[in-house]
């Protein structure tokens, strides 16, 4: 499906994610006739987030109502299900349980139930110690609430499916071609590329790891800067995975945008648990000494990160030892899953999360986007933008027409 990146498109996307892919499916369905590319670094598009992570479709139960998030959660998990039924991905409404391990957990399962309810998750259900065991035989704990729109999807596919409908739109998708530069040239933008030059009348950049690097070169603010953080996960043993019925979900530490560790059953049947959350020395830190001097330096000397460590350190040391013990890892989902030990684990993959961080150590929240000339920055993408991807083209698409025009 790759070609040749193209001398002059009206529209570039940077960046063959689900992100990019759903934008430039997105901006082609809505101009059919404009030349639309997506130019794509590695050999093979959605290798980095879009095919580590956890595979879950998030129904918006943890978001803050009125934020970006909540409201393309929604609506991006509602058009994922009606995508993959369409387009023959495999998913499935499995739903899910949040479970409060003791009383002190109680108040924060409360808010996430009041914010789940704001968002419009009519389903949402408290459920107490009894119920829980009907839901998840194998999971203890006080009381939980029961998401049964939250489901699993295979992301790659997902990701696969759009870029087949791209190529049949007739648009291009460069892979191997690393987008280095953007400059304006004229009413046009120039990107300089390892396949050459690229005029296009606007680009939409969705880079994920690298969005800061690619926004910065374009003359945007550094501010907020892609910090990564290694996202580990354990397999069970295929003897053990009767443990989990679905998905089952921690109350989350209300200081982190993360959502802890987690027991997911994959969508090839496979039952994983993680991620754990722990900075990177590399952008692509897939093992855990990957370390990439640029990346650590630019971690480094982000002023952001220290504040970040200086607030966060306790949390910083549980993460060390989920990281380095694969016992306190496990011991972690045992206080949901009793039942569960070190000997039911094997190692999985791990994926590395793109956060922005912002310059007062603040871990962004909220989905961030913006312009420069002639161009539109993902800022910011991290859980749940894989559920969000098509409400977040949208979003894109009518940020891009806003600016640039409907003519590019
Ligand atoms: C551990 C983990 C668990 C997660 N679990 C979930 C989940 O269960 N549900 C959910 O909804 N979300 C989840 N997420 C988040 C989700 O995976 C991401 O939000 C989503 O995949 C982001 O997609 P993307 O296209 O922005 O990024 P990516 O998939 O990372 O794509 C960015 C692309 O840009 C390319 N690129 C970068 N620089 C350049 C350049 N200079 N030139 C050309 N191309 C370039 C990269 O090669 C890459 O292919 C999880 C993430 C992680 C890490």
């Amino acid at each position: 499906m790759s070609a040749r990146a193209p001398e002059s498109a009206d529209i570039a996307v940077v960046g063959g994610g689900i992100i990019g892919l759903a934008a430039a499916r997105e901006l082609l369905a809505r101009r059919p006739s404009a030349s639309v590319c997506v130019l794509e670094r590695e050999p093979e598009i959605a290798t980095h987030q879009t095919a580590h992570n956890s595979g879950v479709i998030h129904a918006g139960v943890y978001y803050t109502p009125g934020s970006l998030k909540a409201r393309l959660c929604v609506e991006g998990a509602r058009e994922m299900y009606e995508y993959c039924q369409r387009h023959e991905v495999a998913s499935e409404r499995c739903g899910k349980l949040i479970v409060a391990t003791d009383d002190s957990e109680l108040e924060r399962l409360a808010e996430l139930e009041r914010r789940g309810l704001a968002n419009g998750l009519a389903d949402l259900r408290r459920v107490d110690a009894e119920e829980i065991r009907e839901i998840e035989p194998h999971v203890r704990g006080v009381a939980g609430l029961h998401s049964p729109a939250t489901g699993i999807v295979d992301f790659p596919g997902v990701a696969r499916a759009l870029a087949r409908e791209i190529a049949g739109g007739g648009g291009t998708i460069a892979t191997g071609c690393e987008v280095q530069s953007a400059s304006r040239a004229g009413r046009r933008l120039r990107l300089r590329h390892s396949q050459g030059v690229t005029d296009a009348g606007y680009a939409v950049f969705c880079a994920g790891g690298w969005a800061d690097r690619l926004a910065v070169a374009s003359g945007a603010d550094p501010d907020p800067r892609i910090v990564p953080f290694r996202g580990a996960f354990l397999r069970l043993l295929p003897a053990r995975r009767h443990l989990v019925r679905a998905l089952i979900y921690p109350v989350p530490n209300p200081t982190l945008p993360f959502l802890g560790i987690h027991l997911t059953r994959h969508i090839n049947g496979e039952v994983l648990i993680g991620p754990t959350a722990l900075v990177a020395g590399a952008r692509d830190a897939y093992r855990l000494g990957t370390v990439h001097r640029r990346d650590l330096l630019e971690t480094l000397a982000w002023p952001g990160t220290w504040r970040m460590l200086g607030r966060l350190w306790s949390t910083g040391i549980t993460e060390l030892r989920h990281a380095a013990l694969r016992s306190a890892f496990v011991q972690a989902a045992a206080r949901y899953v009793p039942e569960l030990e070190a000997a039911d684990v094997i190692g999985a993959f791990a994926g590395v999360r793109a956060q922005a961080l912002g310059r007062d150590g603040r871990l962004v929240d909220d989905f961030v986007f913006s312009h420069t000339e002639r161009a539109l920055h993902v800022r910011n993408a991290p859980s749940p933008a894989a559920t969000s991807s098509l409400a977040i083209a949208r979003h894109v698409a009518d940020q891009a027409e806003r600016a640039f025009g409907a003519g590019g």
